[in-house]
Formats: structure tokens, sequence, C-alpha cells
């Protein structure tokens, strides 16, 4: 009997590896003909400077509307994209996607002159050498200055194949491309090897922003981490902001910018357009009194 329940155990298990497998693969042939039928758009969320009352840009974010399932989240279909290579197509179509509404935002107001927008990238479109000429080809077919453009890089995706991409880091910087570590904190973290990185700025894993009030522990990392980035002469942006508590962290520990619900959910464009549109007129002043009249 126990062999059998063994036996049915098994069955039961390798049915379900099954399962799986065939879901995936019926995901993935939905990715691949949803990226050629529309499927796809990409959202907006402002990041903040630190007053919470200017947007200094937008983080460009994949979204997937699928005609069954309806909205399937980026934790879902990023790994698949990038287990199945559907991240290289994907990926430069949120590039272009994003250059393009930028491009179009500058036709329609000189407020989204001087703001910029964050693409992420993933490693696997690291591995490609020609990664540094697909970025500039994009900008310079939307006559972009390259410095409109933030490239978000995880520390890992680095480390996947260190000479490489920093041969393209390096490459795309000379012509004013930014670059910012995402996630700062959330894998293993070399601290020490961040100095050699020419990037320009920091983002603060949202991890480490929500335990912040609720663990001192955590507050010193997050002070430790930003006392580094400045000493290192970048900027930081602290993820995941929801609280206006944390806020108040944030500005005593002299972080630049935010992002977070707290301010701003992912946008539609045209949001992210209006949003732009109201910019300035704002009251300026002490960052602190700022967030005690909102
Ligand atoms: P990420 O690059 O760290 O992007 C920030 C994520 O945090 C976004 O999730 C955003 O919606 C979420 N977020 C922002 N503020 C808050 C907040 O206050 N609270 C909470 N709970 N969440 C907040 P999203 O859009 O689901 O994307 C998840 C991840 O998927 C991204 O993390 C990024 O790693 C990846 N991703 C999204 N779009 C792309 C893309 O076009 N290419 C690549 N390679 N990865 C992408
Ligand atoms: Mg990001
Ligand atoms: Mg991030
Ligand atoms: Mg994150």
């Amino acid at each position: 009997r126990a062999k059998e329940a063994g036996r049915n155990r098994f069955k039961v298990f390798t049915e379900r590896m099954l399962e799986t497998a065939v879901d995936q693969l019926t995901l993935e042939n939905d990715m691949r003909r949803g990226l050629e039928s529309g499927e796809f758009h990409v959202a907006f969320q402002p990041i903040m400077d630190i007053s919470g009352h200017d947007v200094i840009g937008f983080e460009a974010l994949a979204r997937w509307d699928h005609p069954d399932r309806g909205a399937i989240p980026p934790s879902e279909f990023i790994p698949l994209a990038e287990e199945s290579g559907l991240i290289i197509p994907l990926g430069e179509w949120v590039l272009y996607e994003s250059l393009r509404t930028l491009a179009d935002w500058r036709t329609r107001t000189d407020k989204a002159k001087d703001v910029s927008v964050s693409v992420n990238l993933s490693s696997k479109q690291f591995i490609r050498s020609e990664l540094d000429k697909i970025v500039l080809r994009a900008l310079a077919e939307f006559d972009l200055d390259p410095s409109s453009l933030k490239l978000e890089i995880t520390e890992s995706t680095i480390m996947e194949n260190p000479e490489s991409a920093i041969r393209i880091l390096k490459r795309l910087r000379k012509e004013g491309v930014r670059f910012s570590i995402d996630d700062f904190g959330k894998g293993y973290s070399s601290l020490s090897q961040l100095q050699q990185l020419p990037v320009d700025t920091l983002k603060v894993d949202r991890a480490f922003i929500s335990r912040m009030k609720t663990d001192p522990e955590n507050m010193e990392i997050v002070k430790a981490v930003i006392a580094l980035a400045h000493s290192l002469d970048l900027d930081v942006v602290a993820e995941g902001v929801e609280e206006p508590g944390q806020l108040c962290s944030l500005i005593d520990l002299e972080c630049e910018c935010v992002q977070g619900f707290y301010f701003h959910r992912p946008l539609p464009t045209d949001e992210a357009l209006q949003l732009l549109m109201l910019r300035g007129g704002g009251s300026d002043g002490d960052a602190r009194e700022n967030v005690a009249r909102a």
C-alpha cells in the first residue's frame, strides 16, 4: 500500500509538473503573440524630488493586458520572458515605446524638457554585445539627447558578465546615458564593487524603506547606504515610499529622490502627461514643512 501511495504521489507530482510546463509554454506563446498584437503597454511611475512637489523623471514599467486572463503582473511575465529569450524583443519594445512617449510629451509641453525616463534592463539584454548600438539608435530615432535616458540595472546584471557589462556601461555613459543601480541591497551586496561601477544613481530597495520605521537596525542600514552613495558621488532614489513617516526619515537622511505609492502609482501615459503639465506653480520651500502641509 505504501508503494501504491508512493506511486500515486509520484503521478500527482509529474502531472503537476507537466501542467506547469504546459502553462508556461502557453503563456510564452501568448506573450509572443501579445507583443505583436499590441497587448503590452508602458506605465510611467513618477520619480519625485525629495520635496515631493516636482517630478524629475518617470520609471517605465511594462504592462501586459492578457485578452483572457486580464492584467498579468511583471513578476510573472518578466521571469518567463527572461527564460524564453522574449525579454530581448520585449525590452527593446519598452525602450522604444518609452522614448517615443517622452519625445511626444516634449512636443506638447516645455515642462517635459528636463525630465528623464528610466528603463529597466535585464541581464539577458546586457549579454548582447550590440546593446549600446540599440540604445543609441533608439535615442537618435526620436532625436533625444542621451541624458534623457536612464537605464536601471541590478548588481547581479553586472556581476553575471562584468567585463562586457562594464564595457557597454562605459560606452553609453560616454555618450551621456545615465545609469541607476536598481533594488540596491536586495541581492548579495557588493559594497566594495560599487565604487568601481560607472553609475550615477542608487535606488534603495523597497524592502528597506518599508521596514525603516518598525526596525531600527534597518534604519541604520538605509542611513549607511545613503552615506555610502553620497561618498561615491551618487544620487539616491528611495523606492516604495508609502507613508509620510518614511518620507520624513528620508529627508533627514538627505536622500535626493523618492518614488512610491505615497506620491503616485505607475500611471497611464495620458495621466503622466497631465502631471507634467501641472509642474511648477507648486510651493517650494522646506521639504519638511511640505510633508506637514500634505
Ligand atoms: P522595479 O524596477 O524595482 O520597479 C519598481 C516596482 O515597484 C514596480 O513594480 C512598481 O509598481 C513597484 N512600486 C513602486 N512604488 C511602490 C510602493 O510604494 N509600494 C509597492 N508595494 N510597490 C511599489 P512592477 O511594475 O510590478 O514591476 C516589478 C518589477 O518587474 C520591476 O521592479 C522590474 O524589475 C520588472 N520590470 C517591469 N517592467 C520591466 C521592463 O520593461 N523590463 C525589465 N527587464 N523588467 C521590468
Ligand atoms: Mg526599476
Ligand atoms: Mg527597483
Ligand atoms: Mg524593486
